[in-house]
């Protein structure tokens, strides 16, 4: 699995990635790339701690942030815990009981980790499109696709990104599917379907009507952000601010606009909010 944006477009600059600037670096890579970039800067990260809440009691410029190992007080929080926090599941994933194994896109890693047989996918976005490729050489798989995505060249990510409402002011314009196509999938032997709609035990409902028995079902349904812990708060009037004063937020198209939740749009909203700290009274 590779990553949508290109090398030049998957840094943190100054530090840029290693190897040929147009190709699309893999995950590990990109894991290695951000274990290095946390060395240079030199932080001090603490693993396995969760915030849980933030408050600003009085009027003070103290902000009480709650964690899973107690409190911390602090000037300023910056809230960066991901556009895609926790996986998504359709109510009726519970209803499911496959023979073979029944997991969030996610949790994917490797072909080898699907037993063989029948896999469904659902979700006919990115995650999707990408895993049903990747097991196309080794499984049979079918693809449930809700709303048919646009197909764009993988250049055009990460400027395309992110769903966009329509002109006409109605309905979402799904995020296009970059350098791929479902025509393409068709080709290297996937079955495409319409939505799955439900399930009772091993057995798939589909939007019309029709019933797949899947060895193994993947859920590429997306994910819900993870602000989910920050107390009842709006965006400010500047970009990545909130009406919590000290409290502001990377990488959430709530509080950032645009294709924020990319690389490069998270960076431009790390070095937007580190001048807002730094220029704090
Ligand atoms: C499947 C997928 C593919 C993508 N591909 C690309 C791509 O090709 N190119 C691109 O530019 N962007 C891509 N993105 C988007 C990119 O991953 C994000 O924009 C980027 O990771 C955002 O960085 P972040 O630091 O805001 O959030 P994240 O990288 O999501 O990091 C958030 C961190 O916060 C932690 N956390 C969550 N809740 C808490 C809590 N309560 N307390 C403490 N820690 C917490 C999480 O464990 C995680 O470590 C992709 C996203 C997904 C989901």
């Amino acid at each position: 699995m590779a990553l949508l944006s290109d090398a030049q477009h998957s840094v943190l600059p100054p530090r840029r990635f290693p190897g040929d600037s147009r190709r699309h670096p893999r995950a590990d890579e990109m894991a290695d790339y951000l274990t290095v970039v946390e060395a240079a800067l030199g932080v001090e990260t603490i693993w396995g701690v969760s915030a849980i809440g933030v408050e600003h009691p009085g009027n003070g410029s103290t902000l009480v942030l709650s964690t899973t190992r107690g409190t911390v007080q602090t000037r300023n929080v910056v809230c960066a815990t991901g556009a895609a926090a926790h996986p998504h599941l359709p109510s009726w994933s519970r209803s499911l009981a496959v023979p073979g194994v029944a997991i969030h896109s996610s949790q994917y890693l490797y072909p080898r980790q699907i037993p063989a047989g029948d896999v469904l996918i659902v979700g006919g976005g990115n995650s999707g499109v990408q895993i049903a490729e990747e097991l196309a050489a080794s499984h049979h798989v079918t693809l449930s696709v809700r709303t048919p995505r646009r197909e764009r060249h993988a250049s055009r990510y990460p400027s395309m990104a992110q769903e966009t409402r329509a002109w006409t002011g109605r309905g979402l314009i799904r995020e296009p599917i970059f350098g791929n196509s479902y025509e393409r999938l068709r080709r290297i032997g996937v079955t495409i379907v319409e939505a799955s709609t439900g399930a009772e035990g091993a057995v798939v409902t589909h939007a019309d009507g029709v019933r797949t028995t899947p060895t193994s079902v993947i859920f590429a349904t997306g994910y819900e952000s993870g602000d989910d812990w920050l107390p009842a708060i709006n965006p400010g009037r500047l970009r990545s601010t909130t009406n919590m004063p000290g409290l502001f937020i990377a990488g959430m198209p709530r509080y950032g606009g645009a294709r924020v939740d990319t690389i490069a749009g998270v960076w431009r909203d790390a070095a937007r909010i580190a001048r807002y700290v730094t220029d704090r009274p």
